[in-house]
């Protein structure tokens, strides 16, 4: 179902957004891998090992003007977005007594604002197509909200109301838009935790441990493998919030 389509996935260099577009890659899709700083050769070559295309675009997704001119390359390149996977992401984690201004706007602009950008543009092209799938990364925390992480609560919350906006906006047009919850996953996010504050976390997670890349990967390629689930927030989180 997935072969020859093209996916693209924001903040793919490493990480979860890495494990998403290696996890496509297997299924045939063809790759657009943005980037913030860097990629590495190596990742280039193992998506393209799968027999796949794989298109590097360096670029900021909190940049309204940048999320266009992915589009309008992607257009050009492949023809058409079958699937978005809006997953670049940033912490600026300080209480909410202490957090700076820029702080805040730093963590709206990648996290929300990105995901806004890159869906008002790629949207206008799924609409034409009459179809696509939209999957953008929230987290648990935009659910229960965490001390010391309000910009980012916000943020994740705030992902949620997009999702679910852009659902139904889009629904009759055959454009389904889901979000995920993943829970704590080992990736360069959590690794700058202390480790007493990850076995904290660890203790309130059912099945007692963290996530990896690609279990979040999965649940990527899963809702855009189907044609019946919109609006939804799925939490990959190994039980953390019931
Ligand atoms: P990560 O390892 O820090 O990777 C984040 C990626 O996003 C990096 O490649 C980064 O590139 C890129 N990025 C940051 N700002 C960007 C921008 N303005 N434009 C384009 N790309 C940008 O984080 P991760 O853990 O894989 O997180 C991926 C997503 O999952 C995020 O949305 C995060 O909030 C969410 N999430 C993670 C967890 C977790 O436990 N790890 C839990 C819930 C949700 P540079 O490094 O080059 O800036």
């Amino acid at each position: 179902m997935l072969k020859d389509k093209t996916v693209v996935v924001t903040g793919a260099a490493k990480g979860i957004g890495k494990a998403v577009a290696l996890a496509f890659a297997k299924e045939g899709c063809n790759i657009v891998l943005n980037y913030h700083s860097s990629v590495s050769d190596e990742t280039i070559q193992e998506i393209e090992a799968c027999g796949v295309k794989c298109l590097p675009v360096q670029g900021d997704v909190s940049d309204f003007a940048f999320a266009g001119s992915l589009v309008k390359q992607v257009k050009k390149e492949f023809g058409s977005i079958d699937v978005l996977v809006n997953n670049a992401g940033i912490t600026r984690d300080m209480l909410l007594m202490r957090m700076s201004e820029e702080q805040f706007d730093a963590v709206i602009d990648t996290n929300l604002k990105g995901t806004f950008n890159m869906i008002r543009h790629a949207s206008s092209l799924m609409l034409k197509q009459r179809s696509g799938a939209i999957i953008n990364m929230s987290s648990v925390v935009g659910v229960t909200g965490n001390a010391g992480q309000a910009n980012y609560a916000a943020s994740k919350a705030g992902v949620i109301g997009l999702t679910k906006a852009t659902a139904k906006e889009l629904a009759a047009r055959g454009v389904t838009c889901n979000a995920i919850a993943p829970g704590f996953v080992e990736t360069d996010m959590t690794a700058v935790l202390s480790e007493e504050l990850q076995a904290q976390m660890l203790e309130v997670i059912p099945l007692k441990r963290a996530a990896k890349p690609e279990e979040i990967a999965d649940a990527a390629v899963f809702l855009a493998d189907q044609s019946y689930i919109t609006g939804q927030v799925l939490n990959v989180d190994g039980g953390m919030v019931m």
